[in-house]
């Protein structure tokens, strides 16, 4: 039997990035960013003021207190967004707000704080240094320079930054366009009549989302009976994306055909069966470039080999360098017997206890009951040598939903 490590292996062995397309700025967050961005321009363009105040000559100022004052005349005006035509000359100031660009023939600027106006003219009783309060040109990014590397994944600031210098495209990797197949003539839709023996497709919903929550493209595929002749038939159309989920039908049962009907249309397969808990039944195959997922139809063996399998490998096929989710060290609250020979993902919750985590199983680990994935914050993991995480003893604890739960109800500061 393969070993969860074996199988991330050739997972992630089977998959290499898609190729790139080019983006509006405005669409690229938390894209990977394909090339180096450069700047074709200085940011700010132009030196301009930092401050409310007067443009004046240093010469002119150095050294002014409320002891020993100077007088300017103020020659001018000028605000954000605007040009002053006229010369700061020798004994005079140009008054100036913040942004508006800086005269010639002036090399500070005083704030207007440290001045007293009256009339036509200015007394200047403080000044700084000489160049205060000028944000020269080229300040924030020089013409020519590497401001974003590849393999960023694009954040809000970083879009900003692009926007700044006059960027309006950006090449970035492809998404993956995922089919979704859920197998099993027990399954129904969201809105349909729950009669006796059947069971709603929860795995479609809980799968499109996980899909959507990396940045891929999640396309549903609907249901399809236990026919292996109609699994091959949608399975050839879903081979059409550029990967394909399936829930269901991958294990010993008498109408399990996906493995059978996956290889009718085409597909290899690699691996079939892993040695983990929960999720066990689990294949893994390929049509050329295209990696095809059969994930077991439980709920939550469906999400956890989606998890430790499908996300890495569309990451990588998305640019992303970083594949794997967090992983803490966390502390026992108490026993967990554990599966001798397989890899056991143990669903838990987390407490932080003098910075330390936490881990108490979310009660029953039955890979039907979704409700125990849905309260867990994190999947401890036993060792297939392992029979017994011990009360008190360390354990590594794969983060879910990471983003979220770094949140706090408090400030913090
Ligand atoms: P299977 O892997 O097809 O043997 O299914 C195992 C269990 O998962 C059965 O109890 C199914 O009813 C359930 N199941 C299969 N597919 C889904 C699905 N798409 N949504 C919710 N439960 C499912
Ligand atoms: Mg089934």
């Amino acid at each position: 039997m393969t070993t969860v490590n074996q199988a991330v292996e050739l997972v992630l062995g089977s998959v290499s990035p898609l190729s790139s397309e080019k983006v509006g700025v405005a669409e690229a967050l938390g894209r990977v960013l394909y090339d180096d961005v450069r700047s074709g321009r200085n940011v700010p363009a132009f030196a301009n003021s930092a401050m409310d105040g007067f443009a004046v000559r240093w010469d002119n100022v150095d050294g002014a207190s409320s002891d020993a004052p100077v007088s300017l005349e103020v020659r001018a005006e000028v605000a954000a967004g605007r040009v002053s035509r006229k010369r700061v000359l020798p004994g005079t100031a140009i008054r100036i707000m913040t942004g508006a660009p800086v005269p010639a023939g002036a090399d500070a600027i005083v704030r207007v704080e440290y001045t007293e106006t009256r009339g036509d003219r200015v007394t200047v009783f403080r000044s700084d240094a000489r160049g205060s309060h000028i944000r020269p040109s080229g300040e924030d990014i020089g013409k020519g320079q590497v401001v974003l590397e590849p393999g960023r994944v694009l954040a809000a600031a970083d879009i900003g930054l692009m926007a700044s210098i006059g960027k309006a495209t950006v090449r970035v990797w492809r998404r993956p366009v995922v089919a979704i197949v859920a197998t099993g003539d027990e399954l129904i839709g969201i809105e349909d009549k729950p009669a006796r023996g059947k069971v709603v497709n929860s795995n479609g919903y809980t799968l499109s989302s996980a899909v959507r929550e990396i940045g891929a493209v999640p396309r549903s595929f609907g249901i399809v009976g236990d026919s292996r002749r109609r699994l091959a038939s949608t399975f050839g159309k879903a081979l059409a994306c550029d990967a394909v989920i399936t829930s269901g039908g991958v294990s010993m049962g008498d109408y399990d055909y996906v493995k059978d009907a996956l290889a009718d249309a085409g597909v290899r397969m690699l691996f079939w069966k892993v040695a983990q808990r929960p999720g066990h039944p689990m294949a893994f195959g390929r049509m050329g470039r295209r990696p095809v997922f059969g994930l077991p139809g439980n709920p939550v063996s469906s999400l956890v080999s989606f998890i430790l399998y499908v996300r890495p490998a569309l990451l990588r096929m998305m640019g992303h360098e970083d594949l794997f989710m967090p992983v803490v060290r966390a502390k026992m609250a108490h026993d967990v017997k554990t599966a001798p020979g397989l890899k056991e993902f143990v669903r838990c919750r987390l407490e932080q206890e003098n910075g330390r985590f936490l881990a108490s199983s979310t009660g029953t680990q039955s890979s039907g009951v979704l409700r125990s994935l849905s309260l867990a914050q994190a999947l401890v993991v036993a060792r297939e040598d392992q029979t017994l995480l011990r009360k008190g003893s360390y354990a590594p604890a794969i983060l879910l939903d990471h983003r979220a739960r770094l949140g706090q109800k408090e400030m913090g500061f």
